[in-house]
C-alpha cells in the first residue's frame, strides 16, 4: 500500500473544498488498514478517515495527519441470508442495489444519503423516518490498539451521532435486512428520491444538512429561510436559494466562505429565535466556529 503525500483533499469531498492532508492512504484489506494505523502511531500522526466526503469540511489548510480512505474490499458490499454485510468505505447505492437484487428491505431510506455504510455508523446517518441504528447489527471497529465488533448501544448511536472518534475505522458493517420484492422496492426508492429532488438541491456541490434541527417548532432549514436568508453569499459559497439548511458552492468556494455563512446564519437564528444551531457536518483539519457573542 503507497502512503502518500500532500494530497488534496478537496478531490474527496462532495463541496469541493479542503486543502492537502500530510499523508494519505488507500488500505484495500483489514491488513492493509493496520498497517496504516500503525504507520501513523510510530509517526505520531492522527488519523482520520474519509467516506464519500459528502458531510465533511475540510479546512483549506489541509489535515495534518493521516487521511485513509477504504478500498478493495474494504469499500464493498454483499449479502448474506439476511444480512448486508458493507466494508466501511461502501457506497450507500451499492450496497441498496445488493440489497434490492436480493430482494432485501429496510435500507430504502440510505438511497437519500449520498454516503458510507461506514459516515453513516459515524453519524448515525437517517433519513425519511430511518436510521443506521435501526437496522444495524454490528460494526467492525479497528483503531491502533485492534478491532472489536460493537453494536449500535456500544456505539452510542443516538441522533446523527456516534461516540465514533478519529482514529477509529469502522471497517466493516452487518446490517439486518428483511425480505421485501425488489420492484417494491424500486417503487418506493423511485418515491423518495422524487420528494428529495423537489425540496433540496440535489444537483449543487454540497456537503447535506449543514446543522441539526434544534429543539424547535421551526426545523433549521425553516428558521433560517424566515431569517432571509436564502441565497446569502459569502465568496463563492452560497446559502441554497432552494433549501436553507444547505451550503452551495456557487463558485470556486474555499472551506473559509463556508464557515464565515454558517458563523452569519447561527448568528442570525440565535438574534431572531434565541437558537444556538449546533452544526451536523464533521470539521477536519482544526476547522472552529466562532464563539457566538452576547
Ligand atoms: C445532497 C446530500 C443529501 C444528504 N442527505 C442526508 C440525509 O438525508 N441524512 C443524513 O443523515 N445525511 C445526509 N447527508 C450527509 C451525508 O451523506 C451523510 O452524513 C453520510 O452518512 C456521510 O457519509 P460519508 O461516507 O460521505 O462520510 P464523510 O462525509 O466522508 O465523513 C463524515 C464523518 O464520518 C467519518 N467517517 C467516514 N467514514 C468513516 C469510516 N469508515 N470509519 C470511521 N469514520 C468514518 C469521517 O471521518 C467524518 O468525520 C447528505 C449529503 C448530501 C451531499
Amino acid at each position: 500500500m503507497k502512503i502518500e503525500e500532500d494530497v488534496a483533499l478537496s478531490r474527496f469531498t462532495t463541496l469541493g473544498t479542503g486543502g492537502p492532508a500530510r499523508a494519505f492512504a488507500r488500505p484495500e484489506t483489514l491488513e492493509e488498514l493496520q498497517d496504516a494505523l500503525r504507520f501513523a502511531h510510530e509517526r505520531g500522526l492522527h488519523v482520520a478517515t474519509i467516506g464519500l466526503g459528502s458531510n465533511l469540511l475540510v479546512s483549506d489548510h489541509g489535515f495534518d495527519g493521516l487521511a485513509l480512505k477504504l478500498a478493495g474490499v474494504l469499500a464493498q458490499s454483499h449479502v448474506q441470508g439476511d444480512l448486508l454485510v458493507a466494508g466501511g468505505g461502501a457506497p450507500n447505492a451499492v450496497s441498496l442495489h445488493r440489497a434490492r437484487a436480493a430482494g432485501l428491505g429496510g435500507f430504502e431510506f440510505a438511497c437519500a444519503i449520498p454516503g458510507t455504510a461506514g459516515g453513516g455508523v459515524w453519524m448515525n446517518a437517517g433519513a425519511y423516518g430511518g436510521d443506521w441504528a435501526g437496522i444495524l447489527e454490528r460494526a467492525l471497529i479497528v483503531d491502533a490498539g485492534g478491532a472489536s465488533w460493537r453494536t449500535t448501544t456500544e456505539l452510542g448511536l443516538r441522533y446523527r451521532h456516534s461516540d465514533l472518534r478519529h482514529g477509529q475505522i469502522v471497517a466493516q458493517v452487518e446490517f439486518r435486512l428483511r425480505p421485501r420484492a425488489p420492484d417494491e422496492i424500486k417503487e418506493v426508492v423511485a418515491g423518495l428520491q422524487a420528494q428529495r429532488k423537489a425540496a433540496q438541491p440535489t444537483n449543487k456541490r454540497t456537503f447535506g444538512s449543514v446543522f441539526k434541527n434544534p429543539p424547535h417548532e421551526l426545523s433549521a432549514g425553516r428558521m433560517l429561510e424566515a431569517c432571509g436568508l436564502k441565497g446569502h453569499r459569502i465568496g463563492g459559497a452560497q446559502i441554497s436559494p432552494r433549501h436553507a439548511n444547505f451550503i452551495e458552492n456557487a463558485d470556486g468556494a474555499s472551506s473559509a466562505d463556508a464557515i464565515a455563512l454558517m458563523a452569519e446564519a447561527r448568528r442570525r437564528a440565535r438574534d431572531e429565535y434565541g437558537v444556538e444551531l449546533q452544526h451536523e457536518v464533521e470539521f477536519l483539519g482544526g476547522l472552529q466556529l466562532p464563539p457566538l457573542s452576547r
